[in-house]
């Protein structure tokens, strides 16, 4: 497995698609790839920084107060 097939499995959601021999790969490169490595270390923050940035979002705001006269 190349760099680059790891990072497009990754990023595009594949990994969980990938099968047995695709984890199983995908782990043999993190082993062996510390760029990878970090890039998932760095990509599984993110996901949990969206995950509560869409939470966050998810939550209805106030509606803002209507002002009576504007001039
Ligand atoms: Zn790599």
């Amino acid at each position: 497995m190349k760099c680059r097939e790891y990072i497009f499995q990754l990023t595009s959601g594949q990994m969980e698609e990938a099968g047995t021999a695709g984890k199983i790969a995908a782990w043999q490169h993190r082993m062996i790839c510390f760029r990878c490595r970090a890039f998932t270390r760095n990509d599984q923050a993110l996901q949990d920084m969206l995950k509560g940035y869409s939470e966050h979002l998810q939550t209805p705001p106030n509606p803002p107060a209507k002002p009576s006269s504007e001039n």
